[in-house]
């Protein structure tokens, strides 16, 4: 059954009556429980060309997808609908219009891109963020040409879309016979004879097409390239288009705004100013180092004079302001010096301490692992490890954890 296809040639159509003639369950794999609908003329263009099929109604059944399929346009509905009567046709006309900036605006730079270069586009989609109940959040254009083109070659590509969408030229389709079409030179991703729809962007693009398409270049209102990576050889350009580039100006505004007040910078110095705080940090971080190494360097003398001058087989040393890696450092620094457990405690916070404690090899009689267990039970500890090194938290106060060695010492 043939369906009049309005949105070829008007995609500003937003409902529509029209004949419902024929409506099945459909068997395809997929669209089980939904309806099959075919109707005398329609305004919802179904997937294709890097595009998803329209979203809308029928009357008040929604419209699930829009396939073709052998020719025939086949809407899937959630209800089933009655045959031979009229049913309005109502499509997410916002949805729609967002679609045709977008991918008119990848028509446009194409074109340019095409006239510049000779490169051909070998890939397309529309990319679509969408909320947890399905809300559109925003599209972007994504598509592959098949040569490299520079950044400054792209900047100036861009600012040539902007010109040509100021321009205001009218866009439209044309349907060629396959004869006519021989004469008109056009781009296209696939070898097409029949059924050739060609969109226009007067003086700038011919391309097969069989999404709908806007009435001028000054619907597109303005085109942005985000993002670009060489790609098999040529590019992945990624832009952004009318209402959605509009969408994300006001969003990196906002952001912008943020960071001149946490920079406290004018409009258009943040990178200087991230650069500057950035060499600042580098600076301070390699202050810290320092000290950190100098504190290190302390410790170590601290550590190893308490090592040799206590009787005790357990050290306990409180280190609060180093970190794991020191810690593994001066146990694994002095573990030599005598037949010694020794247990550092560090990055104190209220009665939490995170602890290492290594063994010196020579002491047989102690197992790590035997003490972790009782550092579990008896300090609420939680951890473990090997038995040279053991490591975890222990929710006790320093004196606890000294008494708690002294005890096991003495066993
Ligand atoms: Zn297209």
């Amino acid at each position: 059954m043939k369906t009049e296809k309005l949105f070829d040639t008007d995609a500003f159509i937003k409902t529509n009556n029209a004949r419902v003639l024929k409506c099945t369950p459909s068997e395809r794999e997929g669209y089980k429980n939904l309806y099959e609908v075919i109707t005398d003329s329609s305004i919802f263009a179904p997937e294709g060309g890097g595009q998803k099929s329209d979203e809308g109604f029928f009357d008040d059944i929604k419209v699930v997808d829009v396939q073709e399929f052998d020719g025939e346009l086949i809407h899937f509905l959630e209800k089933e609908i009655p045959i031979d009567f009229d049913t309005v046709q109502k499509i997410n006309f916002d949805l729609r219009f967002r679609r045709m900036q977008n991918h008119n605006a990848e028509h446009l730079i194409c074109g340019l891109i095409h006239k510049k270069f000779g490169y051909d586009n070998v890939g397309f989609h529309l990319s679509e963020s969408r909320d947890k109940d399905g809300g559109l959040l925003g599209i972007e254009a994504i598509m592959d040409v098949d040569g490299p083109i520079s950044a400054e070659d792209l900047k100036e590509i861009e600012l040539n879309a902007n010109r040509a969408i100021a321009e205001n030229v009218p866009i439209y389709a044309v349907l060629p016979t396959a004869e006519e079409a021989k004469n008109i030179p056009y781009r296209s991703k696939l070898d097409i004879s029949e059924n050739l729809r060609l969109v226009i962007i007067d003086g700038y693009d011919v391309c097969a097409c069989c999404a709908p398409c806007l009435d001028s270049s000054a619907q597109i209102q303005l085109v942005k390239i985000v993002d670009f990576m060489p790609h098999r050889g040529g590019m992945r350009i990624t832009l952004k288009a009318g209402l959605d580039a509009i969408d994300d100006y006001i969003k990196l505004h906002d952001d912008n705004r943020e960071s001149m007040k946490i920079l406290s910078c004018e409009r258009g110095e943040c990178a200087a100013a991230v650069k500057r705080m950035n060499d600042k940090l580098t600076e301070a971080h390699e202050e810290k180092v320092s000290l950190k190494r100098q504190i290190t360097v302390m410790l170590e003398k601290e550590l190893r004079e308490k090592i040799l001058n206590s009787n005790d087989t357990f050290i306990v040393y409180p280190a609060d302001d180093i970190d794991e890696i020191q810690a593994r450092a001066l146990i694994n620094d002095n573990i030599a010096l005598a037949e010694k457990v020794i247990i550092i405690l560090f990055e104190k916070s209220e009665n939490t301490y995170r602890f290492v404690a290594g063994k010196n090899d020579k002491l047989t009689g102690i197992s790590l692992k035997a003490l972790a267990a009782k550092m579990r039970d008896g300090l609420n500890a939680r951890g473990g490890g090997s038995e040279q090194m053991i490591q975890g938290s222990i929710q006790a106060e320093e004196k606890d954890i000294i008494d708690f060695c002294r005890k096991n010492d003495e066993e």
